[in-house]
């Protein structure tokens, strides 16, 4: 790993100061009503960036009436497919054109590497609107045979007032695979952004504004969960509730919902998704891939491939070479040229750390890595476990970090079983030669995504999301419109039953 002192990197001072730092509501930028703010931290030192807006129920309250004016009689949810479009593509050449700034924002508040935040955050985002303003004007409903005489068809229709809430994860890209699937449809919103990292969602804000949406129909809130967010998931006046984050959370989203106004409730939550690789893998291949899978984005990935099952037949080279890709990977400044940065925040470093403990209390053997990196920034080493046992918390639970578990298997039936045995569904990957292997693993596993000799596709047209307790709905593709439309069927008599 780099040494503890990392060399300060030489970063463009303009595009790490942020511009955004209020609250978007009915079209304005305002403070808070409590005129409280909360700091937003840089990751790498642990000193604060700036202040931020700090929204609770009484800005809730404003930025969902504010929703529900433009839902019921602004003209948003009335004009046409293709003039909601034109925002949208607008808006998307305007984050294009803001890609250095944002993704700059993006690595100084979340401390993913600058590459990625270049390559993957900015670029995914900007797509993800253009796909969606590709939908605007293509959803509709069918018009339905009946056995009377009568004309039958359905109307596919905007839910509402949709709030949404987001994790620190994919601060940006996040905020863009929940607002375009709604906004496209017709919907109004209000997202709120991650405590943790407010910058770039409000950044957004501003260039929406720019962009063309008229006052109202996306508001955006920086606060706390247990504050802002559940006055949101409480509201009686929101029609529908997205949340991506913790599983914990999300059965208190689903319990709002049911204890207010049975609002819709769509959920992207945990995971602890297995990563199989077969005997007559490409080794090398998998290594390669399958230490992406877990160590991509710090290991804070909701399908981050975090059981890895290796056939026994391959187990010792595939799990020296596992410990020897791990080893090389490369940590510190985010803005320098590193495959891993900081850990988002104190309390997740903390998390991580704490879980490594555990497994080594419990009787993994560690191979690799283990320690914080340095004492300033919230730097993990990348970390390899082997004889890991069902009954370790770091084979059960979401670690959410740079932490591999490796286990050996022989019996694809018993791999299957193996993976499956777990509250969680929301990803897999195999690794395998045989299309025969790859058939029967990708239906037998009880997940939302199997992904097979590749990791972490996240093209825009893929649904994604869980199965058991990883989630309801889905995000992304065509899938995702279901979140953000309901049916109404509409049926008349005709006049000539004869025709
Ligand atoms: P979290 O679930 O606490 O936070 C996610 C979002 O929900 C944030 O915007 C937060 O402010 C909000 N929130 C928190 N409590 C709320 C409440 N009571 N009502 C309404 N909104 C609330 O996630 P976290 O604490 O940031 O991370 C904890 C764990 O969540 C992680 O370690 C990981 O296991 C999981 N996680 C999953 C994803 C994912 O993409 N599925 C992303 C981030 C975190």
């Amino acid at each position: 790993f780099r040494s503890s002192t990392f060399t300060s990197s030489q970063v463009d001072a303009a595009l790490i100061t942020p511009r955004a730092t209020k609250l978007l509501i009915d079209g304005h930028f305002v403070d808070a009503v409590s005129g409280k703010t909360f700091q937003t931290i840089d990751p790498r030192n642990e000193t604060p960036i700036c202040n931020i807006a700090e929204a609770d129920a009484a800005d809730v309250d404003k930025a969902v009436k504010a929703a529900r004016k433009a839902f019921d009689h602004g003209h948003w949810p009335r004009m046409g497919g293709k003039e909601r479009a034109k925002i949208m593509y607008r808006f998307a050449d305007l984050l294009e054109e803001h890609a250095e700034e944002l993704a700059h924002l993006e690595t100084l508040d979340n401390g993913k590497p600058l590459f990625f935040s270049k390559v993957a955050d900015v670029p995914l985002t900007v797509s993800h609107f253009r796909y969606f303003a590709g939908w605007a004007d293509k959803l509709h409903g069918h018009t339905i045979p009946v056995s009377t005489s009568h004309l039958a068809y359905t109307l596919h229709e905007p839910i509402g007032v949709v709030g949404q809430i987001i994790p620190w994860n994919f601060p940006l890209l996040m905020a863009a695979w929940k607002l375009a699937p709604a906004l496209a449809v017709g919907n109004t919103c209000v997202l709120k952004v991650a405590e943790q990292t407010p910058l770039t969602g409000l950044r957004l804000a501003q260039l929406a504004m720019e962009a063309g949406f008229p006052p109202g129909v996306l508001n955006v809130l920086s606060g706390f969960g247990e504050t802002a967010g559940q006055a949101l998931a409480m509201h009686n006046q929101v029609d529908k509730i997205a949340f991506t984050g913790s599983t914990e959370v999300g059965k208190t989203i689903q319990m709002a919902s049911g204890m207010s106004n049975l609002k819709r409730v769509s959920l992207e939550l945990g995971g602890k998704s297995a990563a199989i690789v077969c005997a007559d893998a490409d080794v090398d291949k998998a290594v390669e891939e399958s230490h992406f899978a877990l160590f991509f984005n710090m290991g804070q990935c909701c399908c981050a491939g975090s059981r890895l099952y290796v056939h026994e037949d391959i187990y010792d080279e595939f799990v020296e070479k596992a410990v020897a890709r791990a080893q090389k990977r490369t940590v510190g400044d985010p803005f320098t040229d590193v495959e891993q940065g900081p850990q988002v925040s104190e309390e997740q470093m903390k998390k991580v750390l704490g879980f490594i403990g555990k497994g080594v209390e419990e009787g993994a053997t560690m191979r690799v890595g283990g320690a914080r990196v340095g004492d300033k920034g919230y730097y993990v080493e990348p970390t390899v476990f082997t004889d890991v046992e069902p009954n370790m918390s770091i084979y059960k639970d979401e670690i959410f970090g740079p932490v591999m578990t490796i286990m050996k298997f022989s019996d694809l039936n018993d791999v299957i079983d193996r993976a499956n045995a777990n509250p969680y569904g929301l990803a897999a990957g195999v690794w395998t030669s045989s299309l025969d292997t790859a058939n029967t693993v990708s239906r037998a596993l009880r997940c939302g995504t199997v992904w097979i000799n590749c990791y972490n596709n996240f093209d825009d047209a893929l649904p994604f999301g869980g199965y058991k307790m990883s989630g309801i709905g889905r995000d992304k593709g065509m899938y995702a419109l279901e979140n953000y439309t309901q049916v109404k069927t509409v049926c008349t008599p005709l006049n000539n039953p004869t025709w």
